[in-house]
């Protein structure tokens, strides 16, 4: 059973590897926004510890072709899920993590303000695990329980659609939905597929 601790904005039993891509919210908000990503480094590799790696500012940009490009970028997210469903925290929930970029929800861009960040290690056309969606509905109603502000989760693509694509096709909010049956949830559609995203009540 995973829980937060809301006065250190920590997942308790959870490793905490400090990433120095973040800085303070605006003053007096509070997260009320689940954002959901997916990741993988190299793309479509898992395992390893190039995630990490970059979130903490180490990637060496010469381990692969790819990472050239990104070595030098300053992102972070506050969660990762890996595929085995294992949980790593890099920023408290109370800093504002860099994972959404150039985005809005709901009429409000900017949506590193008000949001808590969780990556799921995956690409947009591999299934994501079961051991994933388990532990991302337990975090899920762990935070709700330390911030009862949050109230809705959104994809990447949800919030900065044409830019992004992540968590992707291949992530399933039926099964998330089933998943949080017992919180109180309306599901709003939109476009498309992709385009799928959970209000919490
Ligand atoms: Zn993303």
């Amino acid at each position: 059973m995973i829980r937060a601790d809301a006065s250190a904005g920590l997942l308790m039993d959870v490793p905490f590897l400090p990433s120095p891509h973040h800085d303070l919210r605006p003053s007096g908000v509070v997260p009320d926004l689940i954002v959901v990503h997916g990741i993988s480094l190299p793309p479509g590799e898992f395992g390893g510890a190039w995630i990490d790696d970059l979130f903490l500012g180490r990637l060496d940009a010469s381990a692969h072709p790819y990472f050239a490009a990104i070595a030098h970028l300053r992102v972070s997210a506050h969660l990762l899920i890996r595929r085995d469903g294992a949980v790593t925290q890099y920023v408290p929930f109370a800093l504002r993590a860099w994972h959404a970029g150039a985005s809005s929800f709901a009429a409000r861009a900017g949506c590193n303000d008000f949001s808590i960040g969780i990556e799921l290690e995956g690409t947009d056309e591999i299934p994501y695990t079961e051991a994933q969606y388990a532990a991302l509905a337990e975090v899920i109603v762990a935070l709700r329980v330390a911030y009862p502000s949050l109230r809705a989760i959104a994809g990447h693509a949800d919030i900065a659609p044409g830019r992004k694509t992540d968590p992707g096709a291949s992530f399933d909010w039926m099964r998330l939905e089933a998943l949080l049956q017992h919180e109180t949830i309306a599901m709003q559609r939109g476009i498309g597929d992709a385009r799928l995203m959970l209000t919490l009540a």
